[in-house]
């Protein structure tokens, strides 16, 4: 795979450094058997040093949870090697099933067929509480 171009797939650019493995977890990137470059600490005139990932083919990406890691990423879709539509991300009002209630009298921690739902209550500070019990998400 050249890494500098792909014909048909999705670019995920200006990924904090360092956050690009979360990426990659969070959205079941190995699952897929197409190729997927990562690429680490790119210098970027905006960000410093920035993570790219890019896959090499076109699949549905959970956006409201790239949003939640990070919601300064843009989502490029690449068609015959010429980008047709770009993403800009926002932090998601709320996620479910990303992360677990780690308050241990949650209603969730006893009925684990509930959904994990957090709701964001502090959009400046990214902060998220269990729609359940009010447990804030540590970060
Ligand atoms: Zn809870």
């Amino acid at each position: 795979m050249n890494i500098d171009s792909i014909k048909n797939g999705i670019v995920l650019d200006h990924i904090s450094a360092g956050k690009s493995m979360r990426v990659y977890d969070s959205l079941n990137l190995d699952e897929l058997d197409c190729s997927v470059a990562i690429i680490k600490n790119v210098k970027s005139q905006k960000m410093g040093r920035k993570d790219i990932i890019k896959i090499d083919n076109d699949f549905e990406i959970d956006l409201d949870v790239l949003g939640y890691i990070d919601p300064n990423i843009t989502v490029s879709y690449i068609k015959d090697g010429i980008t047709v539509e770009k993403k800009k991300l926002a932090l998601p009002e709320t996620i479910t099933n990303v992360e677990v209630c780690k308050n241990p009298r949650c209603i969730t921690s006893v009925e684990t067929s509930l959904p994990q739902t957090f709701k964001l209550v502090d959009k400046e500070n990214h902060v998220y509480r269990c729609v359940y019990c009010e447990s804030r998400i540590a970060k």
